[in-house]
Order: C-alpha cells, then sequence, then structure tokens
C-alpha cells in the first residue's frame, strides 16, 4: 500500500456546512482527487482533554457542538462508522498507556470533523475515528505526538487535522464571512506557509517568536495544535500544497495543507 496522503484543514464557521464558497469547493476538489482511505483519523481541535484520548468505538454519536446558528445546521446528519481497530492502532502507535494515550468513548463526531468530511466524502462511507488534543501538553509534546503517527498513513489511514492557524473568535466578523482580514493574521498566516513550506517545524512549535502577530493569532492553542500533529508528518522530500488560502470572518485563516500527492 502506498503512503496515504495527510491533511490539516482550517475548518471556520460551521455556516460553511451549508455553504457554497472558494473554502467549500477547495474541500470539493480535493473529494474528487484524494485516494480512498480505509479510516479517517481526525485530530480534532474540539476534542480538549487532559492527556490523549482516542475513540475506539465502531459507532459514534455526532456532536452539533456549536449555538446560535440556524436551525438547518443541527439537522444535518452526517454519521459514518467507527475504526475500532485502526483506533487502537493509533492508540499503540502513540505510546499506549506508558503515554498516557488511551481508548475514551465518551466522545463522539464533532463538528471539527463531520463539517470537513461532510465536503470531503459525502456519502459518509470512510469510517472515523478522533483523537483529542491534550490541553495539559505544550506544542512541542504535539508535534512528537503527531510524527508518531506515520505508520498509519502507511496503512491507508488519511490523518486529518482540523482547527485553525489564526483563529481569534474575539475579532471575529461574525456577520460578515468576507470581511477584511486582519493585518497581524495575514502575516502570521504568512510566517506558517512560509515555515511549512520550509520544513521548519522548530518554527511552528515556537510560533510565539513571532511576537504580537501570534498573540493575535493563537489566543488559545486549541485550534493551532491540530497543524502540528499534521506538520510533523512531512516525510523526507515529501511536497506540500496548500488546497486553501482564504480568510473568513476578519480573524479565521481558513487554509489548509497537504502534504503528499493527492493521487
Ligand atoms: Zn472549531
Amino acid at each position: 500500500m502506498t503512503r496515504m496522503p495527510a491533511l490539516f484543514v482550517g475548518h471556520g464557521s460551521p455556516l460553511n456546512t451549508v455553504l457554497d464558497n472558494p473554502y467549500t469547493r477547495s474541500l470539493r476538489t480535493l473529494s474528487r482527487h484524494l485516494p480512498r482511505p480505509a479510516a479517517v483519523c481526525v485530530v480534532s481541535a474540539h476534542w480538549q482533554t487532559d492527556g490523549t484520548r482516542v475513540s475506539c468505538q465502531s459507532r459514534l454519536r455526532q456532536i452539533h457542538d456549536f449555538y446560535g446558528f440556524p436551525p438547518e445546521l443541527y439537522e444535518i446528519r452526517y454519521a459514518p462508522p467507527g475504526h475500532p481497530a485502526l483506533a487502537r492502532r493509533a492508540v499503540e502507535v502513540l505510546g499506549g498507556k506508558a503515554e498516557a494515550v488511551a481508548c475514551d468513548d465518551s466522545w463522539g463526531h464533532d463538528h471539527a470533523g463531520w463539517a470537513v468530511l461532510m465536503h470531503l466524502f459525502p456519502q459518509a462511507d470512510v469510517p472515523a475515528f478522533f483523537v483529542s488534543v491534550d490541553m495539559a501538553a505544550p506544542p512541542a509534546r504535539h508535534a512528537e505526538l503527531g510524527a508518531r503517527l506515520a505508520p498509519l498513513r502507511e496503512e491507508g489511514v488519511l490523518v486529518l487535522g482540523s482547527g485553525n492557524g489564526v483563529h481569534n473568535l474575539a475579532a471575529a466578523d461574525f456577520g460578515n464571512m468576507d470581511a477584511e482580514p486582519d493585518p497581524r493574521g495575514v502575516r502570521f498566516d504568512g510566517h506558517l506557509r512560509d515555515a511549512l513550506l520550509a520544513g521548519d517545524l522548530d518554527a511552528l512549535v515556537d510560533f510565539h517568536r513571532w511576537g504580537a502577530d501570534a498573540a493575535y493569532a493563537v489566543p488559545t492553542l486549541d485550534h493551532y495544535l491540530p497543524l502540528l500533529w499534521v506538520a510533523a508528518l512531512r516525510g523526507f522530500g515529501e511536497s506540500v500544497s496548500f488546497p486553501c488560502e482564504v480568510f473568513q470572518n476578519r480573524s479565521v485563516s481558513m487554509r489548509s495543507v497537504l502534504l503528499g500527492a493527492p493521487g
């Protein structure tokens, strides 16, 4: 089996589930070109835990984890099966009990997953399991854990980090998705792009080096951390590309990152 690509997607607002815009079109284009995986391993900004958790159940309940949006969004049903065997394999390669990594059936399929997957795999026929972000662990630890998922790519798993490289909801213009992006966010997003192209994982881990722009772009770590998991998976000589490079709502970067050829 050849190595699966790996993907980070900036998921942004849940409204993207029902919109046709440059971001959702980028996912639909990927949908046509990605090889079909045995399962998707979603590293979710929305599953925040102490220690690293993996959903090992065969059926995940769908979670509509957002508030104040139009009723139609809460009616969207997207429920692919889980994949207990590959989820347990993820626990194993991440280090298991010795590394405080364990199966945990208490979470479900949150919208960091389904809001993206419904565009990538509209039939909901590709199994998906979730990995949490350990909010007690520093960024370097997240890069280290992400790198450990490399063997899964050889086993047909699409690793999907889902967060946002720039995610400042306090500064967001919720009424206007196409609002002019803040220069601080644009500069930080440019640093991410440059570091990804250069394969400079250290810079991505030590993102505070970008000073006030970093403080603006990453006020909390949760949406940034899944990017480190994916960046750490880049193989020697492997291509990196950006299927989407737009901002939404003034302060949210929808940049996505694809490792490997889309097939
Ligand atoms: Zn989110």
